[in-house]
């Protein structure tokens, strides 16, 4: 492997600085990476060759200047979730109704990594408009676990995971609405993090569910995590739902180790079904803690059991909501369908609608009007938001005690492709260990701990309270710092 695309975002960093490397040559490695990689892995739904390769110059020219400090991932290749919008290009939200269409404007989290001096090698796949856990539901055909070319690499951000671990590029960002940062993450054997609701823009990041999505990063270590955590973060005014609340150097704890740290192990998180080397791995992890000075509690989340069916009704409701605007008017697909029944006009958005949208998307899009329904409305929807609310009072009375809560990201490794794409229900159970934190809005990460019997990675989560990443990323960089499972690599 090249020697290039084996550095971390840290690493290289470095080596630019020391003008070791120029980011044109890191660029060019990673550009034949994913040419090497992608027939496999189909990561990307577009690469930027182009693009990137015009910005890696403009960053090797800033560099030449020693203008550094200001942009902190100054000529590093990355990669971003196909729903963020990036001027001039193809952002298709992995749906054919976005099919030509080209973002007209930058989203704040794509403008931010510009501003820090990321070069974008181009947009990746994931399940379409971020429903799913396997992008199995991407129109453009799923990417491929790089651990095992069998499996799904998890979802909806498995394209931004799946890059990653395939080292085809250094980092990247995905959303995480349920768990799409996580779950793929745990999937992918990489580091995965959710922000605190709030902390990262949502300006231009197409939306699935506005009361939970987040954008966040996928790195090879904690480290490099936080260092994209810090190029993204912080209030914007496009996004009312952005907060104002300060932005600490997300690396500053990164090693306080775990001495005196309180875990909270919540007993429901493990669940019925759980994969045994899944539960073995995380016990082993929990001991590992103990060792290194952190304190173990035993926590009950009792109100866990319903988020699930919470976080279907929430979700669903809100995308039936957002993906009104796809109707064959303003961007994207417009189908011709004009008919008696339905005359032209109302015939156009039926045959748009009907056309443009995956599966998927229709059956969350059904299940979202008819839990906003009138006569419906309180059994389901208000009831879930109450509910919701006893999950989020939940999380603030563990927290009294505790400093972070520790438990799998998944139940199951990655599973083989088809094995559940005929019972969305199954499919739904992938997450139901990251969705709470989503429905209380708390910031969680993924990271490796192991591998299954059958060799595919397994993911320890960790969440912590709101506004508590510096907390959450030193809890995870001290189990970093005491195994070495981040450094199992993709057989790729
Ligand atoms: N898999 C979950 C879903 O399908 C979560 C998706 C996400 O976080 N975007 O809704």
């Amino acid at each position: 492997m090249n020697e290039i695309i084996s550095l971390s975002v840290h690493e290289l960093i470095e080596k630019l600085r020391a003008r070791e490397v120029s980011s044109e040559e890191a660029t060019r490695a990673y550009l034949g990476r994913i040419e090497e990689t992608e027939e496999r892995v189909h990561a990307y739904l577009s690469v930027l060759e182009e693009e990137a390769l015009a910005a890696a110059q403009e960053a090797d020219k800033r560099l030449a200047g020693g203008d550094n400090d200001a942009s902190p991932l100054l000529g590093v290749p990355v990669a971003v979730k196909d729903l963020l919008c990036m001027k001039g290009t193809p952002t298709t939200c992995a749906s054919k109704f976005l099919e030509n269409f080209i973002s007209p404007y930058d989203a704040t989290a794509v403008r931010l990594l510009k501003e820090a001096g990321a070069v974008i090698l181009g947009k990746a796949n994931m399940d379409e408009f971020a429903m799913g856990s396997s992008t199995e539901h991407s129109a453009y055909g799923p990417s491929r676990n790089p651990w095992n070319l069998e499996t799904i690499p998890g979802g909806s951000s498995g394209g931004s995971a799946a890059t990653v671990a395939a080292r085809s590029c250094a980092a990247s960002l995905g959303s995480d609405t349920g768990g799409s940062i996580r779950q793929p993450a745990a999937c992918c054997g990489v580091v995965g993090m959710k922000p605190t609701y709030g902390r990262v823009s949502r300006y231009g990041l197409i939306a699935f569910a506005s009361s939970l999505d987040q954008i966040g990063p996928f790195a090879r270590n904690v480290r490099d995590c936080a260092i994209m955590l810090n190029a993204v973060s912080g209030h914007d005014p496009l996004d009312s739902t952005s907060t104002d609340e300060s932005v600490p150097d997300f690396t500053g704890d990164l090693g306080a180790g775990a001495k005196g740290l309180r875990i909270g192990i919540p007993k429901e998180y493990f669940i019925d079904g759980m994969d045994p080397d899944v539960e073995s791995a995380v016990q082993n992890a929990i001991k590992t803690m103990e060792e290194n000075g952190a304190e173990i509690h035993e926590i009950s989340l009792p109100h866990s059991q319903y988020a699930l069916p919470v976080y279907y009704i929430i979700a669903s409701a809100e995308a039936s909501s957002n993906l009104a605007r796809y109707d064959g008017v303003r961007y994207g697909l417009r189908a011709n369908g004009n008919s008696e029944e339905y005359g032209p006009l109302y015939g156009m958005y039926a045959a748009s609608r009907e056309e443009g949208f995956g599966e998927e998307v229709k059956r969350r899009i059904m299940l979202g009007t008819y839990a906003l329904s009138s006569g419906y409305y309180d059994a389901y929807y208000t009831k879930a938001q109450r509910v919701r609310t006893l999950i989020c009072r939940e999380f603030e009375d563990v927290f009294q005690n505790v400093d972070v809560i520790m438990s799998a990201t998944a139940p199951t490794p990655a599973f083989r492709f088809g094995e559940r794409m005929d019972d969305p229900i199954s499919m739904y159970l992938s997450d139901i260990l990251t969705i709470p934190c989503n429905l209380a809005g708390l910031p969680g990460i993924s990271q490796p701990c192991g591998v299954t019997s059958l060799d595919l990675p397994i993911g320890l989560q960790i969440i912590g309270k709101p506004f508590g990443e510096t907390t959450v990323l030193r809890a995870a960089a001290a189990f970093e710092k005491a195994t070495d499972h981040h450094l199992a690599l993709s057989p790729l």
